[in-house]
């Protein structure tokens, strides 16, 4: 049976084809992604298709809560940087290093004017992101992983960063049982995924994103002598909102095929299987798919690639690892909507 890292992939590749379920829709996939406090398994996010192919201009990199300040706000004509910026709310000297980072990066003009620094917009930032949807991937969905998915999925309810959030599962060609949808949130959807399909099992709620939302940081355990009281922080719409395209930003750079840069595709066990529709990792050594710990520096059968496969073909470029790389990068260029 699939590890739950496998179960990812296949989600992801699930939702680069076929989101949403039932309809059409331009997205961006990424794994492993959320807030410092909560990390999503799939992420995808809903796209406008022309202002993706707009946000291109500012490079293949994501633009981290600094740059998205400047680039925001930059002026269509020039402008000394503390007139044309809103206050930042840290010190201006900062705001200068990002500014001299947007033009190392090229999405930003800037020039000196005497001793003051100017700049002005190069491109418009554009409205690319409609939604975040958050799937949690369980593939083994039994009543006790539901109750410990339950805490998770209320926390991303109460704080509504995500517009929606779901579980997927893998389907056992049963019906979930009313008992297990029970356990969960009725505001979370859940989605059984069999090979490249999937189908609903129940359709969350859409979560009022513009709105406050609450964290919960800690909760009492409900225990019989447990007195004490949960702890929790409101976060404002506007904070959601910038937190919000710093995932989408993330999720631009990422994808969800980066795993090779953790796994070890150097490794001469080291194999892509087409599924499904989607490229699995093999490990030939263990005649399976390996997770991403596991085939990692640590791993005991790891086997560097004989010297003579980086000959013929690859003598410039590196042997068939790099190949590999290559590969899924060129893939996530291609389902790139643009
Ligand atoms: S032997 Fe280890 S390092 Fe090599 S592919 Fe298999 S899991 Fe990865």
């Amino acid at each position: 049976m699939d590890p739950e890292f496998v179960f990812e992939l296949r989600t992801c590749r699930w939702a680069e084809r076929s989101w949403p379920p039932e309809g059409t829709q331009d997205v961006v996939v990424a794994r492993q992604l959320g807030t410092k406090r909560r990390r999503w398994d799939t992420v995808v996010v809903e796209v406008d298709a022309d202002a993706l192919a707009r946000r291109g201009r500012f490079g293949r990199r994501r633009l981290d809560s600094d740059l998205l300040h400047v680039v925001r706000n930059a002026p269509a004509e020039w402008a000394w940087y503390r007139d044309a910026l809103p206050d930042p709310g840290y010190p201006w000297r900062y705001v200068r290093e990002t500014i001299h980072r947007a033009d190392d990066r090229g999405v930003l003009d800037v020039r000196k004017q005497g001793n003051r620094l100017q700049i002005r917009r190069r491109y418009r930032y554009p409205d690319w992101v409609e939604r975040i949807v958050a799937i949690e991937n369980k593939p083994d969905l039994d009543a006790s992983a539901a109750r410990a998915l339950r805490g998770q999925l209320e926390r991303d309810v109460a704080l509504s960063l995500a517009d929606e959030v779901w579980v997927a599962t893998r389907s056992t060609g049963d019906r979930i049982e009313p008992a297990l949808l029970e356990e969960m949130p009725v505001e979370a959807g859940i989605l059984t995924i069999d090979g490249g399909d999937a189908e609903v099992a129940w359709y969350p709620r859409s979560l009022d994103v513009d709105a406050p939302g609450t964290d919960i940081l800690e909760r009492p355990d409900g225990g019989k002598y447990d007195q004490s009281a949960a702890r929790f922080e409101y976060v404002p719409g506007e904070e959601k909102r910038a937190k919000r395209l710093e995932i989408a930003e993330r999720a631009y750079e990422r994808g969800w095929r980066s795993y090779t840069k953790t796994m070890r595709p150097d490794c001469r066990h080291f194999q892509l299987r087409h599924e499904d529709a989607t490229m699995l990792p093999y490990c030939g050594a263990k005649g399976r798919c390996q997770t991403a710990a596991e085939c990692s520096q640590s791993c005991s059968r790891f086997e560097p690639e004989p010297p003579a496969w980086r000959q013929y073909g690859w003598p410039i470029d590196g042997g068939p690892g790099k190949g590999i790389q290559r590969l899924l990068e060129q893939r996530r260029e291609r389902e790139r909507p643009s």
